[in-house]
């Protein structure tokens, strides 16, 4: 048998036949047959270019259809695809193409001459993919002789290395097979109701698993079609939501969104289905977005190294504040942080998943995979969580982000949710600094909303009888914004650096 996940999207994308797959607003797109065609052209200009499979195929570049037809060339010839994020500068460029060694590099046509400066060692060849499907790779497409063949490819082979956002440190590229994502996207059509019939709203980005994968493997199984829009804008969005069925965003499209007032019932009568991830979505923001459109946001939870884990449900309650709970065939455990022992209901732990939907480790970083990929299979994912009564999950930070102020355990999260009530506070961060005495000193950083005087007493007040002390801030800041990266995700690190010498 053939485990190529390309060998399952060809035989729905023949059965979709002139459907639409994906379009942009300028009226540039690809039916399912001028897709199937077109990525066999492509695969055809990677065969001549000496791509084989296994070889990696690194590619920064704009969003736009031909680059999701690059994806499907590469499935197609069992090349292993590897985006990178259009905001990596060159030296970080340099780091991805010396540790990932791809037989191939494809940037932006303006990035060329860096591009072969930064590929000079290890990258044998570059070529340039522009966001109006211009560029030399389709150049050599349009001429090369298509390759119908799907590359015949076993269970652990790989589909995609994908880096992770960064945020706790270096990004590590995730070894993801045929299999990882094929399980999920299956699961995620499934859970989700997704039919041939859906329009999805694309606003995200395509080098992070919520738009590449997430978004464009389950159109794919379900042969629905994609709108290709280059960036979140409200005002677009607002004009694609009557024409679409489903949206899917991270949280801070949802916070935008629920301040626009032209967003009402009559807008989002034609979607079924808003989905959130790749952050926390406040309960505050989902319950706003509810009351305004009559919509509940389904917030699930994932990332780069097991695709999506946890879902709220398509029927039945979506708790606003959790992730839901696991999907059919990903098991879950909850352990406590010093023993290692599975936690009671009710209690906080590390979260560990393990299915099919879990990658097989990070490119080259062995130790590294040692450490967080378990003998018996389960992932430990750095997130720290709860189950609640109904078996609903609630995640509730990170580990890593978890302040220990005079041995006791500060959960940032429950800090934030109390000064988030605040009148005057749009959004904070909790996050703990060195200490002399306390070893970490548990830290605020608020965001005021627009004209608010709130101060630091106030906010102190506020936590004084509803916190125990320990959990309390030693400071409060205030900054005009939280550093957050393009997938809405804050960056605590950074904080943490800015703020290191607030107790020293
Ligand atoms: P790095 O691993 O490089 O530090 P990262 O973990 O941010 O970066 P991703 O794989 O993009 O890289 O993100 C996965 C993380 O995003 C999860 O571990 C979790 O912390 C967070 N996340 C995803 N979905 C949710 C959600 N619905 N609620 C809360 N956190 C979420
Ligand atoms: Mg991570």
């Amino acid at each position: 048998m053939n485990h190529n996940l390309f060998a399952t999207f060809a035989e729905r994308m023949q059965a979709r036949g002139d459907a639409d797959f994906i379009n942009t607003r300028e009226g540039r797109g690809y039916s399912y047959a001028d897709a199937l065609k077109e990525s066999a052209r492509l695969a055809g200009a990677l065969g001549e270019l000496g791509v084989t499979p296994g070889d990696r195929v690194a590619v920064q570049v704009d969003k736009s259809p031909e680059a999701i037809l690059l994806y499907l060339a590469c499935l197609r010839s069992g090349a292993v695809y590897l985006p990178l994020n259009t905001g990596y500068t060159g030296e970080e460029i340099r780091y991805f193409l010396n540790d990932a060694e791809p037989a191939l590099f494809v940037c932006r046509p303006a990035a060329l001459d860096e591009a072969r400066q930064l590929a000079e060692t290890g990258c044998p060849a570059v070529e340039t993919l522009g966001s109006a499907a211009d560029g030399s790779l389709m150049d050599k497409a349009a001429a090369a002789t298509p390759r119908e063949a799907i590359a015949e490819l076993g269970e652990r082979d790989l589909a995609a290395i994908l880096y992770t956002s960064g945020t706790t440190g270096r990004s590590k590229g995730a070894m993801l097979t045929h299999r990882n994502l094929g399980s999920n996207a299956a699961t995620l059509a499934d859970a989700w109701h997704f039919t041939a019939q859906d329009r999805l709203i694309h606003a995200l980005p395509i080098f992070h698993t919520h738009g590449l994968f997430v978004a464009c493997n389950v159109t794919l199984m379900a042969g629905s079609s994609m709108l290709f829009l280059p960036k979140f804008d409200a005002d677009v969005i607002v004009e694609e939501l009557p024409r679409g069925t489903v949206m899917m965003g991270v949280p801070t499209f949802y916070t935008r969104l629920v301040q626009d007032p032209r967003l009402t019932p009559e807008l989002t009568a034609n979607m079924r289905l808003f989905v959130s991830g790749s952050a926390p979505l406040t309960a505050e923001t989902h319950q706003a977005f509810e009351a305004m459109t009559g919509h509940a946001i389904l917030e699930r939870y994932g990332m780069t190294e097991t695709n999506m884990n946890i879902s709220n449900p398509y029927h039945g309650e979506r708790r606003a504040g959790t992730v839901g709970m696991p999907l059919p065939g990903v098991e879950m455990r909850i352990t406590d942080r010093e023993s290692g022992a599975e936690v009671p209901q009710g209690e906080i732990g590390m979260l560990q998943i393990r299915g099919p939907n879990v990658f097989i480790g990070y490119w080259r970083m062995p130790e590294k995979t040692r450490e967080e990929l378990l003998e018996d299979g389960f992932f430990i994912t750095g997130d720290l969580a709860m189950r609640d009564e109904r078996g609903y999950v609630h995640i509730v930070g990170r580990d890593k982000d978890l302040v220990i102020s005079g041995g006791y355990n500060v959960y940032p999260k429950e800090v934030e949710q109390l000064i988030d009530e605040l009148d005057g506070v749009q959004e904070s961060a909790v996050i703990g600094l060195p200490h002399p005495d306390f070893g970490e000193g548990v830290t605020a950083v608020v965001v005021r909303q627009a004209g608010a005087t709130l101060d630091e007493g106030e906010v102190l007040a506020h936590l004084g009888g509803r916190l125990a002390k320990y959990k309390q801030p030693k400071r409060v800041l205030f900054v005009d914004s939280l550093p957050r990266n393009t997938m809405g995700k804050v960056q605590k690190n950074q904080l943490r650096r800015e703020y290191d010498a607030t107790y020293r």
